[in-house]
């Protein structure tokens, strides 16, 4: 495998402050994000929530009206051809030429990327059984993924760019995209955004997350920082209550009776001095999923989830 060499040491992308708007629609709201070099990094958030906004960006197809965005230290909408030959990009539905056939498709993408390697391009396409002679518009929708895959790899970027790379699509695609995230960050100093519904695919991958919803990031770090900090508590109360109580640090709750189930951001000495002081006991605490502190971020409010 290839290390990348780069002048450039600072994060491969900063964006700071970025606000984007649709007419009266604000679909980023100062947002604020740093991947640094050889991260996995795993952008997620619901169905409009900003993350192909972002993703343009990031690739310049959009520039930032308000706030700034900088891929290896340069203005991507400013120099689109500078950055995007060090950019691999894969869509949700990548637009490929249909009339064309693999081959030709191959070898067409290859006169765009000085860094494009034949004998890696041609791996990647055996290893996803791709008949190279197969027209493009008769391919199915996963086989038109993996060909995104290989235009996207093979030139071997620095910073990988995925949005939505597995939806809709069937686990052995999904497990071949993940093999190939996998590949490339194992590839020294390789960089991977990739936005996702798919938390449970995100959780094994990604190394940092972002949580994006309406535009605005939620929250933002390393995926074991964020496991660390939360804590999914059942407790038992000594009489049935209508309502869980106000324990702070409780984002969202579950349960009836005697028994709730809270998940809980911050320290879990102090969400247990907590549970102490209303009278309940823990009897079972465990480390929520990335799905659960999703869904307990951005889900609706505690009384409006509450199981009676
Ligand atoms: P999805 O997971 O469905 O792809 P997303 O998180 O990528 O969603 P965006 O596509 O970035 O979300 O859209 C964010 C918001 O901005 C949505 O409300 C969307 O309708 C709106 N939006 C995006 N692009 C445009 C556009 N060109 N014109 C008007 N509104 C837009």
């Amino acid at each position: 495998m290839v290390a990348v060499h780069s002048e450039f040491n600072g994060n491969v992308i900063e964006v700071a402050g970025l606000t984007r708007r649709f007419g009266a629609k604000a679909a980023l709201v100062e947002v604020r994000l740093s991947v640094p070099r050889g991260t996995v990094f795993g952008l997620v958030g619901v169905n409009g929530a900003g993350k192909t906004t972002l993703i343009k960006h990031v690739l310049g197809l959009l520039k930032a009206a308000t706030g700034s965005v900088r891929v290896f230290g340069q203005d991507p909408a400013a120099d689109p051809a500078g950055v995007l030959v060090r950019v691999g990009y894969l869509s949700e539905e990548p637009e490929l030429p249909g009339w064309m056939r693999v081959g030709e498709l191959l070898r067409y993408t290859r006169a765009f990327y000085p860094n494009w390697d034949p004998k890696f391009a041609e791996e990647l396409r055996q290893s996803f059984t791709i008949d190279p002679t197969a027209k493009v518009k008769h391919l199915s929708k996963g086989q038109r993924a993996r060909v995104g895959l290989v235009l996207a790899l093979a030139h071997r970027p620095e910073l990988l760019v995925l949005d939505e790379p597995s939806s809709g699509l069937d686990p052995i695609v999904r497990r071949d995209i993940l093999g190939a995230i996998i590949r490339t960050i194992a590839e020294e100093g390789r960089t991977v955004l990739f936005s996702s519904h798919l938390l449970h695919e995100v959780e094994r991958v990604a190394d940092r997350v972002a949580l994006i919803d309406h535009g605005r990031v939620v929250f933002s770090g390393a995926l074991d920082n964020i496991k660390e900090t939360h804590h999914r508590l059942t407790l038992r109360f000594p009489e049935p209550r209508p309502h869980p109580p106000a324990l702070a640090g409780a984002l969202t709750w579950e349960g009836h009776g005697m028994e709730w189930a809270a998940v809980c951001a911050g320290q879990l000495d102090e969400l247990k001095n907590a549970v102490d002081a209303c009278g309940a006991q823990v009897v079972e605490q465990r480390v929520p999923s990335l799905d659960e502190i999703f869904v307990a971020r951005v889900g609706p409010k505690c009384s409006e989830r509450v199981k009676e």
